[in-house]
């Protein structure tokens, strides 16, 4: 089938309050009308997600923001100029059209506009905003491909097939303050970026738990995953697989994923979750291993999904 009736499909699918995982460019998104409660509802019961965590509300044209929110000031306008459709959500007063169980009760919708042309149309075509989280279980590794979505939800009511997406990572998602942005989660568009358009607030303190994607466990694989940055780390590297970047630690292991030929950062967040899938399933690994990057522009986005994916298994 072509894209086009698939696209078709999908959007009568959210137009009957069904659930559709589409391809964004950072992962796949679960998908429904962000207006229609009872559709969004079967998003946190499919993904087993807790109902405080809030979903990101997707656009595909400019004009759809203004119903959604209170006020959105010229800064809004300049950010979305720059960056939509792109991978930068931003978390805004929400207006009362915005049912509370998209947004866990916050008085904030997050907001943003895909910058792929799949998830564009199919927000055309259905006629309303999608809301839509990453379509894999609750804290388990993020889908970016439809396999990976299968994998986790197969029984999704529809699955739009889109190939592998090409930013590999979660948007940026920032708040504006009256005294500039804070990064509530970050992604491939960085602080510096941002700040060529807004200066960064440095004074207001984060209110806890204002982003869930700010929750400590995250990402995780159902094998053991750890960081390469930890000289105490003893391993039996014949049953490890390494997730690499610089090419340095390849030796002893079983089996090396190389995200980057090139050494770029853009690539290990494009293959990152992509090599945890594949490791997770291989059933002659039994310890994911990932390598470390400095923690600057898009490093910090990869340090972040690393960490959170790490984090429960650093207990074990
Ligand atoms: P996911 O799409 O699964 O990565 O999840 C969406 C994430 O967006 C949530 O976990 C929150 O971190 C963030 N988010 C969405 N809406 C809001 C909001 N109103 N305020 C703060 N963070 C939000
Ligand atoms: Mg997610």
């Amino acid at each position: 089938m072509n894209i086009s009736s698939s696209v078709e499909i999908a959007a009568k699918y959210i137009q009957e309050g069904k659930l559709v995982a589409f391809p964004t460019e950072t992962v796949y998104g679960l998908g429904a009308n962000a207006f229609n409660p009872l559709a969004v509802a079967k998003i946190f019961e499919l993904k087993e997600r807790p109902s405080f965590d809030p979903l990101i509300v997707h656009i595909a044209e400019i004009h759809q923001l203004e119903k959604l929110v209170l006020s959105a000031d010229e800064r809004v306008y300049k950010l979305a100029e720059k960056f939509w459709p792109g991978p930068l959500t931003m978390v805004l007063p929400k207006s009362d059209i915005v049912p509370d169980i998209v947004t866990s009760g916050l008085p904030t919708v997050g907001i943003r506009m895909p910058g792929n042309e799949i998830s564009l149309e199919l927000i055309r075509k259905s006629n309303c905003p999608i809301a839509a989280p990453s379509a894999n279980k609750f804290g388990r590794i993020s889908p970016t491909t439809a396999a990976h979505v299968k994998k986790q939800l197969p029984n999704v009511d529809y699955i739009l097939e889109g190939g592998k997406t090409t930013v590999g990572i979660e948007s940026t998602i920032i708040k504006l303050t009256d005294n500039g942005f804070q990064i509530l989660r970050s992604g491939i568009i960085t602080q510096d970026e941002l700040e060529t358009i807004i200066p960064v607030d440095r004074n207001s303190i984060i209110e806890k738990l204002s982003a869930p994607g700010m929750l400590k466990s995250h990402y995780s694989p159902r094998k053991k995953l750890l960081i390469a940055d930890n000289d105490k780390l003893k391993i039996d590297k014949s049953m490890a697989g390494l997730i690499s970047f610089s090419g340095k630690l390849e030796n002893d292991y079983l089996k090396v994923i190389r995200v980057s030929e090139r050494k770029d950062l853009k690539d290990y967040a494009v293959n990152m979750f992509d090599a945890m899938h594949t490791f997770e399933d291989d059933s002659e690994i039994e310890i994911i291993i990932a390598e470390p990057v400095c923690e600057t522009g898009i490093g910090k986005a990869i340090m972040d999904r690393l960490r959170k994916a790490e984090f429960n298994w650093r207990q074990v």
